[in-house]
């Protein structure tokens, strides 16, 4: 009996040995999922991220953020306030016609890490990394205003090309866009407290006369999907890879932000 007690409390250790790494292994590695659309977000930012080492996001000049990956999905409300960057990507943007109303807490690209976009943009609120900023002009031949916007990522390049085909566009839908509500603004998202990816000068609000924004619905809470927005003006941002805020369940039909890695 000694012995065979003395048998098992000897193995008792090594079974631990054996089970704990591989709890441990299966806790970190990403899901399937993830690994995919984290290496769509690297491939989307490919001046500024390396690629993905033990979960983590490396950055090329080094550094390393921790991605989430692997962990489970929360609730909307708490991914909200506090995203991973797997969480900021587990929303999928569907481009072209919107064809129904997007479900309750269907908002991809509202779940933002904070600290991703400020690395990738700059803080505005910090004069050492402030966001870049170049002067461009919106709808240059219906309603000439000048706007700023980042250079980062090119997307002053790329808002200029919507604003090209913008400008094709019949009067009819060209009354949708001007004048613009605004671009570049330091400041946080109402709801969340974080920072908004005007902050970042890479969004820009259309005019606001034909558009529609969850939080003015009225009374609070009773909020149904609203759109007059005309596909084609969707379409012109789509295609430089800018996503819409009207494909948000917390609808903002005159918002547009560059966002490479949920489109395209
Ligand atoms: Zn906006």
């Amino acid at each position: 009996m000694a012995s065979r007690r003395a048998l098992i409390a000897a193995a008792l250790p090594a079974l631990a040995g054996c089970a704990a790494p591989a709890i441990r292994a299966s806790a970190a590695a990403p899901r399937d999922e993830d690994a995919a659309r984290l290496a769509r977000l690297v491939a989307a930012y490919p001046a500024h991220l390396r690629g993905m080492e033990g979960g983590e996001l490396v950055w090329a000049d080094g550094t390393r953020m921790p991605s989430g990956a692997g962990l489970p999905a929360r609730p909307f409300e708490a991914m909200l306030r506090d995203a991973t960057i797997a969480d900021q990507l587990r929303q999928d943007y569907a481009p072209g016609p919107l064809r129904e109303t997007p479900p309750p807490d269907h908002s991809p690209g509202r779940i933002r890490h904070a600290s991703f976009f400020r690395k990738l943009y700059g803080d505005c609120r910090d004069p050492r990394t402030a966001p870049p900023l170049t002067r461009i002009t919106w709808m240059p031949r219906t309603r000439p205003q000048a706007i700023s916007v980042t250079t980062v990522n090119d997307v002053h390049l790329r808002l200029a090309r919507v604003i090209e085909a913008l400008e094709a566009l019949p009067d009819a839908a060209k009354a949708f866009l001007v004048p613009s509500a605004g671009t570049f603004n330091c400041r946080d998202v109402a709801d969340t407290g974080l920072p908004s990816m005007h902050a970042s000068g890479a969004a820009i609000d259309i005019g606001t006369r034909g558009s529609d924004y969850w939080a003015w619905s009225r009374p609070r809470g009773a909020m149904a999907h609203r759109n007059r927005i005309p596909g084609e003006i969707v379409e012109a941002f789509e295609a430089e890879r800018f996503i819409w805020g009207g494909k948000w369940w917390h609808y903002d039909t005159m918002h547009f932000e560059y966002r490479p890695e949920l489109i395209g």
